[in-house]
C-alpha cells in the first residue's frame, strides 16, 4: 500500500457526499420495469377462456434450474380444458429456482406462457413460492368462459391456430369496445352460431361482425 492509498481512498469517500443519492423508495414507490423485463410467468388463454397449455412439457425441459413440473391429461367432450387432445393438469413454477431467464417462453410451442413485468416474487415462506396453475392461469377477460367447455371458436385445434386474430368472434357483437356482451337480435344470433358450432354445423361464413381486441398477452 501506497502512502497516499488512504488519501486517495477517502477522496471516494468525499466526493461520494455531492453525489445524487440513488436509493430506491420502494415499496412506497415502484419503479417502473423495461417493457420486454422478464417476471412472473403466467399461463395464457384462447378467446373463449380455453386454456392454450396442451401439457407438452417442453417448458420443463427447456428451463436450466428445473423450476418447472407439468402434468399433461387428456381432454374429453364432457371436459375440455384446452382445444386440443391435450391440456395441463398440473403446472407449478417454483420461484426458489427460478432464474428468469426466460428460456421456457421460448420453448413454449402454443404461446402458453409468456412472462410479466410483475417482480415482487419475494416470500418469508418456502412453499408459497411454488406458484400453481391456479395462480399463474390469465385472469379471464371479458367474454371468456371458465373451461371446462366445448370448443367456441371452430371445430378443431387447428381452427384456434390458423385464425385470424382480427377475425371477429361469435359473442362481441354491438358496438361496446373490447367485446362487449351480446345485446338484442345480435346475440340470439351470436347464441345461434354457437349452437351450431357446438352441433358442429357452423362455417366461418355464419360469424357475426364483432369489435374489440383479440386475446393476445404480452410475451
Ligand atoms: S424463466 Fe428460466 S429458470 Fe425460470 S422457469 Fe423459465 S426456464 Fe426455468
Ligand atoms: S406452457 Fe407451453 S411448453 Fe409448457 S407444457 Fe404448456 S404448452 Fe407445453
Amino acid at each position: 500500500m501506497g502512502i497516499l492509498d488512504p488519501y486517495k481512498g477517502f477522496g471516494v469517500t468525499f466526493s461520494t457526499m455531492f453525489k445524487k443519492p440513488t436509493t430506491e423508495q420502494y415499496p412506497e414507490y415502484k419503479k417502473e420495469t423495461a417493457p420486454r423485463f422478464h417476471g412472473r410467468h403466467q399461463l395464457n388463454r384462447h378467446p373463449d377462456g380455453l386454456e392454450k397449455c396442451v401439457g407438452c412439457e417442453l417448458c420443463a425441459w427447456a428451463c436450466p434450474a428445473d423450476a418447472i413440473y407439468v402434468e399433461g391429461a387428456d381432454n374429453t367432450d364432457e371436459e375440455r380444458y384446452s382445444p386440443g387432445e391435450r391440456y395441463g393438469s398440473v403446472y407449478q413454477i417454483n420461484y426458489l429456482r427460478c432464474i428468469l431467464c426466460g428460456l421456457c417462453i421460448e420453448a413454449c410451442p402454443t404461446r402458453a406462457l409468456t412472462m410479466s413485468n410483475d417482480y415482487e416474487l419475494a416470500d418469508d415462506s418456502r412453499a408459497d413460492l411454488i406458484f400453481t396453475k391456479e395462480q399463474l392461469l390469465a385472469p379471464l377477460r371479458e367474454g371468456m368462459e371458465s373451461p371446462p367447455h366445448p370448443m367456441r371458436l371452430g371445430e378443431s385445434e387447428t381452427d384456434y391456430y390458423t385464425r385470424d386474430p382480427d377475425a371477429p368472434l361469435p359473442w362481441q357483437v354491438g358496438s361496446t369496445p373490447g367485446g362487449g356482451a351480446p345485446a338484442g337480435d345480435t346475440q340470439a344470433e351470436a347464441e345461434s352460431v354457437i349452437a351450431r358450432r357446438v352441433a358442429g354445423e357452423h362455417s366461418r361464413a355464419d360469424e357475426v361482425p364483432a369489435h374489440g381486441a383479440g386475446s393476445e398477452q404480452p410475451r
